[in-house]
């Protein structure tokens, strides 16, 4: 078997229980993300629209695609109903317009909201204090069809790993925080963070997601 397979059982023999393992199969070919499901895996991370629709096509259906890319409001439609999760809501219109498009289409779409805490001015997602506010104020209650199930964020992309382990532990703190403002939220569990280079620190900081690219799949031909 290739290294694709190799490396898909070996993290899931090497990921604590609770933390599940995002392929993250953007830019790669289909044949390649048959070799991940071959070996068992089953949760697929794209983070273009028209890339997802394509490889959802082609993989079977059992496959949970979790969109992980900056979604423009124009192409939220062809999402909904299809995608498993949407990891990267990165603002409220985004969110009130999966609610209507999930209301209009009969499904529930589970959601997580992207927190930016890195150090990069580009990053898409909430501020921490953006999202506190979200919380504290109750806006979730005028949602209908979305469930928010828990946060994503990325750590600064650096070789410190102190700076990297500090901006894990301010998210997860993120999500208790939230908790503590709204204690009857339900299913409020996710916290995908750890990529790559990562996700060992982003583990023993307490995520429950990882979403893994560049070591599965080798890199990426942009
Ligand atoms: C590309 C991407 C990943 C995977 O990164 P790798 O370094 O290849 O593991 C994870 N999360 C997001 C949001 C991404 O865009």
């Amino acid at each position: 078997m290739g290294h694709i397979s190799d490396t898909i059982r070996s993290l899931h023999a090497r990921l604590p229980e609770g933390v599940g393992l995002v392929a993250v199969s953007k830019f790669h070919p289909v044949e390649a993300l048959r070799e991940a499901y071959g070996a068992g895996q089953r949760i697929f991370g794209e983070s273009r629209v028209q890339e997802l629709l394509e490889k959802a096509q082609q993989m079977p259906g059992d496959v949970r695609w979790h969109f992980i890319g900056h979604l423009q409001t124009n192409k939220a439609r062809q999402l909904v109903g299809l995608a498993a999760m949407i990891e990267s809501v990165d603002s409220e219109r985004l969110l009130e317009l999966i609610d209507r498009l999930s209301q209009e289409r009969g499904v529930v779409t589970n959601v997580l909201m992207q927190v930016h805490v890195a150090a990069e001015e580009t990053k898409f997602g909430f501020s921490p204090d953006e999202l506190l506010g979200y919380f504290r104020n109750r806006r979730f209650e005028n949602l209908r069809a979305t469930h928010i199930c828990g946060i994503m964020g990325m750590a600064t992309n650096t070789d410190d790993t102190d700076r990297i382990r500090s901006d894990f532990r301010t998210i997860a703190q993120l999500r208790r925080q939230i908790l503590d403002i709204c204690p009857d939220l339900r299913g409020f569990d996710t916290v995908s963070m750890g990529m790559s280079d990562d996700f060992p620190i982003a583990i023993e900081e307490g995520s429950t997601l990882v979403r893994v690219g560049t070591a599965i799949f080798g890199h990426r031909q942009y």
